[in-house]
């Protein structure tokens, strides 16, 4: 790449090769017209041109400079041989080593002052020097990976990252990397393939646009209803799910989710509840389906194995005489002695639920009678199959015994 500063762009070689003579340049004005007739413009100009370039020179509008080549490639201009000196030290300081640059001086007229910056001179002969490149580096903790050129470095990051874009990818970057452009040494310098394979290990953060449309769940709605009977739901209306469109942003780190946003949120569709009418009727001689417990008194055997057989009931130790109340509204569909249970109560609640109350001392109800949830229909006591006062109380679902602790509060 040949860097030309435009401060001083060399036009026309003059023909000067000895120090010496630049010096009789500066001798006078005098000697000015000498180094004018020298140019190869010379024969141009005429004793007026002449005449205005001295007073130029006398005014310290314009004076001499030199252009600076390394070989054929300019690579600035400076007041004195000692400035290009210098700007080659640096440029070998930083090469570290000898850069055996072949300088060559030429002298020309530039407006006063208007030299080559000394930083650019230095790095114009990093570059004519064939070692170094004006390119990009990506330096990642205490790595740096030179690429042959700011282009094959761009394609790098792109392969790198490329298996953690999608779609809706708006950004991507490579966590903790510095992106550095400037003049680079070409040896060890590399490709974006071989560069990509140095990025190795290094997390990728990419954030993405994602646009959704949800759907908003209807309500539901419950109306009670005393005409219907206990259980039976009628659909009023049906409703509607409703719709939104949501924008996030998701941010990722090597593709997994670390940080979720919405950003913009809008409802396309508003729901329509559902409303449901509710039955809570309730006929006299049926249950409700929830019970209550029949007896005061407490556990003394749990529903379940006892005794190698099972115990379909639970027994509630109380004083003979206590009263005993329907755990929950129904019909007596038995009363009398039935073998072990002795005086046993079963009401049916007409929902597939019935319960047994045994061993009773005393039965208040008759067969077929109606009775409320919580009235008295018998009193504790210890017949048939007993060794002492106490209530077997059963619940039965469609005729098999259930726990009645499941069902009792
Ligand atoms: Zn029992």
């Amino acid at each position: 790449m040949e860097h030309v500063h435009t401060a001083c762009k060399p036009r026309r070689q003059a023909k000067y090769k000895s120090d010496e003579e630049y010096k009789v340049l500066k001798l006078g004005l005098g000697r000015v017209f000498i180094f004018a007739k020298k140019m190869p413009f010379t024969v141009k100009l005429g004793a007026a041109a002449s005449f205005i370039i001295s007073l130029l020179f006398a005014m310290n509008i314009i004076s001499i400079g030199y252009n600076v080549y390394v070989g054929k490639t300019p690579v600035g201009c400076v007041a004195a041989r000692h400035d290009g000196d210098a700007a080659l030290s640096a440029a070998e300081k930083k090469w570290g080593g000898e850069l055996s640059l072949d300088l060559k001086y030429y002298p020309r007229l530039v407006f006063f002052g208007k030299y080559s910056n000394s930083l650019n001179v230095t790095e114009s002969m990093l570059l004519a020097s064939g070692k170094f490149a004006r390119t990009s580096a990506i330096t990642v903790g205490d790595r740096r990976i030179v690429f042959t050129s700011t282009e094959e470095m761009k394609k790098a990051e792109e392969l790198y990252m490329k298996p953690y874009k999608t779609e809706n990818t708006v950004s991507a970057r490579l966590r903790g990397a510095r992106i550095s452009e400037g003049l680079f040494k070409k040896d060890g310098s590399v490709n974006a393939e071989k560069g990509a394979e140095m990025l190795s290990g290094v997390n990728v953060i990419t954030t993405e646009r994602v646009n959704e449309t949800e759907t908003i769940e209807r309500e539901t709605e419950t109306i009670e209803d005393n005409t219907l009977h206990k259980g039976q739901v009628t659909v009023t209306q049906e409703g509607a799910d409703g719709a939104r469109e949501v924008s996030r942003l998701i941010t990722k780190v090597n593709g997994e989710v670390t940080k979720e946003y919405v950003i913009d949120e809008k409802i396309t569709k508003k729901p329509v509840k559902r409303i449901e009418t509710v039955g809570t009727f309730i006929p006299a001689g049926e249950g409700s389906g929830d019970f209550a417990v029949p007896v005061s008194g407490t556990v003394t055997s749990p529903f379940g194995e006892r005794w190698g057989r099972h115990h379909d009931g639970t027994d509630f130790g109380a004083a003979e005489g206590t009263p005993v109340y329907a755990a929950d509204s129904g019909t007596v569909s038995f009363c009398g002695v039935s073998g072990g249970y002795g005086n046993l109560i079963i009401i049916n609640h007409k929902n597939g639920y019935e319960t047994y109350y045994g061993h009773l001392s005393r039965i208040l109800v008759s067969s077929g009678q109606q009775v409320e949830k919580g009235a008295k229909i018998g009193e504790v006591g210890s017949t048939g199959n007993s060794t002492g006062p106490h209530l077997h109380f059963e619940i039965r679902k469609n005729s098999v015994p259930q726990n009645p602790l499941n069902y009792l509060p």
